[in-house]
């Protein structure tokens, strides 16, 4: 190394060891001392609520607890947080320092756009938001915080609506995760009132629209014809136009008993879902017959035919609500025959059903369909996805390696949102904290890096254990992928319905098992990571017992081929014993339900099976 460069590395090093004391940074907090204060640029729900957040990290990072100005009172140097600034994209923030210094902006479009962007700047600082209790997240220590004062970040997220259906994010059990994670919802605390979408998944004919309760004695004619006779609990008589008439009436009540309540905000993104019955009974009457042919012979088509009939209908009074419909089941595929374009208000939500071991965009079928999709609905596509193994919760599943990859290509469609259906029973569902942080995080922005959180997630939440839970997590990757898992070639198939059989051999089960045998006896004096571990461990412990003799055949060679001194004094307890052990931790962490479909569904019937072994 020349001396001149030697010069440079030392100058270098000087720098980053007196940073950040740069005299241009613009100083929050300098040897913990408050530097600035907050002010709010306006009054609502969300910008208080915004300040106190920053106050209370601050703090807990620092120590120092900043003064929170009203809106007419002034400081020397002042972070100004500001709500639903107008001219902005759907939920863009922006994190400025003013250019005289004097102040750090931070807003947002939309009543959550404060605390977007104050989550922002905290994450920014080391702060990170690991799961529903608020023991999870990290916080860093500094007497310092500050930031660059040629600071001029704005950024809008590609999705305007992001939502995963994990229980992790239940309005009950964690809303407050939820909003510091940005998914799309209202909640009351933080001033939210829009609700986004009007009506369930299949709204025709059942409690949300033309009621056969209400209606089928009096209309018949409005229900399906199917095996000779007028049937309630099958698709509705979509060619009749009083039922139709009808169905707009509903809709307009709904929609204007939201507006009237004022607990609707009928300026910002709403949907009115409409959408076929879960159910594949169609009406058979000859003006249904002649409907369908028109759309040739394409189920999706009269649901399309009312959807439109709907938004026309709508359209003067309620210009921005829109028309979501599922194209779902035997009505997934776009209509052959496109006899009236669709309205410009009716989007539609593709149900994604490939193989979730594989990224979309090489799958033959889903790109297929929404492309086609694409051309009838030009800037208008939703999608709902599946995000769990919905035979059971518990099971390793994981599909999370492929998010960003599939955000991604939903992106370059033109999807204007993605719903995710994850599990709904099972807070120790497999990595479901990990999942739904990894979900948010990329559905904000899909660029982010996908293991590095995940490391990220990890030495946190699992401490002493992080080295054996990160190996896990990659152990997972490789059967799934092989041994170069960013190609993502499989032969693997992964869904909703394939508890890990395929993909997940003995030998790696056996080995799971060692890697979670010693990250719990390393984390056992410490209770938040130690709990952590125990949850993260169900998945497997689960498997392990349901193909017990076939893992405990391959146990003690998979000791031997790990060639790995820390696995010599482990043993495979008895099957009982790890069904006590499984038993255990469902009673120390919420469980209600463990998979989807046929009853039982509760957690003390899964164990009293496992118990007898008619599992
Ligand atoms: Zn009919």
């Amino acid at each position: 190394m020349s001396r001149l460069k030697r010069t440079l590395c030392a100058l270098v090093s000087l720098c980053v060891m007196i940073a950040p004391a740069y005299a241009a940074d613009f100083v929050v907090v300098e040897n913990s001392n408050a530097k600035a204060a907050i002010r709010l640029g306006d009054n609502s729900g969300g910008t208080k609520f915004a300040a106190k957040e920053l106050q209370k990290y601050v703090k807990a990072m620092s120590g120092v607890e900043l003064k929170i100005l009203a809106t007419n009172e002034v400081a020397a140097s002042t972070i100004l947080i500001s709500n639903e600034r107008k001219g902005l994209k759907r939920d863009e923030i922006g994190l400025k320092v003013t250019s005289n210094g004097s102040t750090l902006e931070l807003y947002g479009e939309g009543r959550r756009g404060a605390i977007n962007a104050v989550y922002e700047l905290l994450e920014r600082w080391g702060v990170r938001f690991f799961g529903v209790d608020p023991k999870s997240d990290k916080i860093p220590s500094k007497t310092t915080l500050s930031v660059p004062s040629d600071l001029s970040y704005s950024y809008a997220p590609p999705f305007e609506q992001r939502f995963p259906g994990s229980i992790a994010l239940d309005r009950n059990v964690g809303p407050a995760w939820a909003v510091k994670l940005r998914v799309s919802r209202e909640y009351k605390k933080i001033g939210g009132k829009r609700d986004a979408q009007m009506g369930g998944g299949h709204s025709l004919g059942n409690k949300y629209y033309i009621n056969p309760q209400k209606y089928f004695e009096a209309h018949p004619e409005w229900y399906g014809l199917v095996g000779g006779k007028r049937t309630k609990g099958v698709q509705l008589c979509h060619s009749n136009q009083e039922m139709r008439k009808q169905l707009l009436e509903e809709v307009k009540a709904k929609l204007k008993v939201r507006k009237d309540s004022g607990a609707f905000d009928l300026d910002g993104i709403t949907y009115v879902s409409l959408s076929y019955l879960d159910s594949n009974r169609f009406c058979k009457c000859p003006e249904c017959k002649k409907l369908l042919a028109e759309w040739g012979g394409s189920r999706v088509g009269p649901l399309l035919d009312i959807c439109n009939y709907v938004a026309s209908g709508i359209e003067e009074e309620y210009p921005k609500a829109r028309i979501l419909t599922l194209a779902y089941w035997d009505w997934v595929e776009p209509p052959k025959k496109v006899p009236r374009e669709l309205h410009k208000n009716v989007y539609v939500t593709i149900c994604q059903n490939g193989n979730k071991a594989l990224p979309v965009r090489v799958q033959e079928t889903p790109m297929r369909r929404l492309t086609e999709w694409g051309k009838i609905a030009p800037g208008r596509l939703t999608i709902w996805d599946w995000d769990a193994c919905f035979r059971n919760y518990i099971t390793p599943h994981p599909i999370y390696h492929l998010y960003a990859d599939d955000f991604k290509t939903f992106r370059d469609l033109g999807v204007k949102r993605v719903s995710t259906q994850m599990e709904h029973g099972a807070v120790f569902a497999d990595f479901v904290e990990l999942r739904t942080y990894l979900y948010t995080k990329l559905h904000w922005n899909p660029e982010l890096d996908t293991d590095e959180m995940a490391k990220e997630w990890i030495d946190h939440c699992c401490g002493a254990g992080s080295v054996e839970i990160n190996a896990y997590y990659k152990l997972l990757e490789r059967a799934v992928w092989g041994d170069e898992p960013k190609k993502r070639k499989t032969r693997a198939r992964m869904h909703g319905y394939n508890p890990g059989r395929g993909w997940l051999n003995a030998l790696n089960l056996g080995k799971s098992f060692m890697l979670f045998e010693n990250a719990l006896a390393k984390t056992a004096g410490d209770k938040f990571t130690h709990g952590n571990v125990r949850c993260l461990s169900a998945g497997m412990l689960m498997l392990v017992i349901e193909r017990y003799d076939e893992v405990k055949a391959v146990f003690e060679d998979a000791k031997k081929s790990m060639n790995d001194a820390s696995f010599e004094n482990i043993k495979l307890p008895s099957r009982l014993e790890l069904v006590d052990r499984f038993e255990q931790i469902g009673k120390d962490f919420y469980i209600w339900c463990w998979r989807e479909g046929p009853q039982p569904r509760d957690f003390k019937s899964l164990v009293k099976s496992l118990k007898e072994g008619t599992r």
